[in-house]
């Protein structure tokens, strides 16, 4: 059998329509040779963590169960997470060459994603799991119960560590004073020199794969972050999980910024991406492929909700899907796509198959299961609105 390499990049957060703009403008993808565009693919879930696992297992949410629930949310790693082998396991078998870079901490090994034999993370997210102070790997798990419970409230997060686990307060402390230093450093460095908060590690993520060879036959994962918010740098300036649940919701003048900044880091992603496809389609021995997509898309205010997650509108769920290729693509079809059937098609052409046709059903899914995060009630939320989010809801997609 013939080797082919395949690449996935995922432009987090790139709404169909943003991408439509950009390659209408920019044609970098057109320019690369062989495309194919497919318009009606559809996101089985408005947060990275379920479409990733969906991408990942070739399942719905409600199937995977890496997902969130009105108790379950984003940081309850232990119940959250991706609790199934991948399509990657498979390739692994087959003696694929396994690479995974990633820019956004929910797509780790830590939330499930470990099955990839080289895994770097590209993340400028040092901290997520604790707002100023940065621990190992290996006791993020361990502190994110405290972390759901507290939010970024260090004192109250402490407090209950040592109350609870001494041992583990004692090796958090010491974790934290050798790594809090670094982190805040290598975040300094992001915002001075490289356009932080724009910039989310993309350029060096296109930086190491330009230099550092991938052994055929490899399967590549690629997760860009630039689209995904934040985009504002000042504090308190940002939307998060938070908004669209806020009594008083923000002004047109920093909605427009919002979106402005959001065109400018979607058109690096953008750039990264067709950067990444172009090194990859001229570098190979073997036949390649690269499949570009995005995870969710992202709201500004339409049907008075901003983010993503917890809703499954146009702008949240319908995303781009491009296939590129060293030879001729097979035709895109009518219809409705899901990146749950990602994994089929991708298993179909490492077995050497043309399989376009299994990219489509007659009916795809978009599934939310409620606010993915944990929202701090403040006298600022409307406890009604973020009510009515938090709920199962499904949006269905048939071609007739
Ligand atoms: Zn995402």
């Amino acid at each position: 059998m013939k080797e082919r390499n395949l690449a996935l990049i995922v432009m987090d957060t790139m709404r169909l329509d943003e991408f439509n703009r950009l390659e209408q403008r920019h044609r970098l993808f057109s320019s690369l040779g062989h495309a194919a565009f497919v318009e009606k693919c559809i996101a089985p879930s408005p947060w990275t963590l379920p479409s990733h696992a969906s991408i990942f297992t070739g399942l719905y949410p409600s199937e995977h169960g890496a997902h969130e629930t009105k108790r379950i949310k984003a940081l309850d790693i232990d119940h959250i997470k991706l609790k199934m082998p991948t399509f990657v396991s498979e390739l692994n078998a087959l003696g694929y060459n396994t690479y995974a870079i990633s820019a956004n901490p929910y797509v780790t090994p830590i939330y499930g994603f470990s099955d990839f034999s080289h895994f770097y993370e590209e993340s400028y997210f040092t901290d997520i799991f604790g707002s100023v102070v940065e621990v190992s790997d290996r006791l993020k798990p361990l502190v994110a119960k405290y972390r759901n419970l507290y939010g970024t409230n260090l004192l109250k997060i402490s407090l209950a560590v040592l109350n609870n686990e001494p041992d583990l307060f004692l090796e958090l402390l010491a974790s934290a004073s050798l790594r809090t230093p670094i982190a805040a450093l290598k975040k300094i460095k992001a915002k001075v020199f490289e356009g932080w908060p724009i910039e989310k590690g993309g350029s060096r993520i296109v930086k190491r794969i330009k230099q550092e060879p991938l052994e055929e036959p490899y399967f590549l994962f690629v997760n860009l972050m630039e689209a995904h918010e934040p985009y504002v740098e000042k504090k308190g300036m940002d939307l998060n999980w938070a908004t669209p649940f806020l009594k008083k919701g923000p002004d047109q003048k920093t909605i427009n910024l919002w979106k402005r900044l959001y065109a400018k880091a979607a058109s690096k992603a953008y750039a990264y991406a067709a950067e990444i496809a172009k090194t990859l389609l001229k570098g190979a021995d073997n036949e390649t492929m690269v499949v570009v997509t995005s995870d969710h898309g992202q709201a500004f205010g339409e049907h008075d909700f901003f983010g993503h997650g917890a809703v499954l509108y146009d702008e949240v769920v319908r995303v781009p899907l491009v296939l590129l290729s060293s030879r001729q693509v097979d035709k895109v079809r009518p219809g409705y796509c899901s990146l749950v059937n990602l994994k089929e098609f991708i298993m179909e052409y490492v077995a050497g198959k043309e399989s376009m046709q299994k990219l489509y059903s007659k009916t795809v899914y978009a599934q939310s299961f409620g606010v993915p995060a944990n929202i701090n009630i403040t006298n600022a939320i409307d406890i009604k609105k973020l009510r009515k989010f938090d709920r199962k809801s499904v949006r269905r997609f048939t071609y007739a």
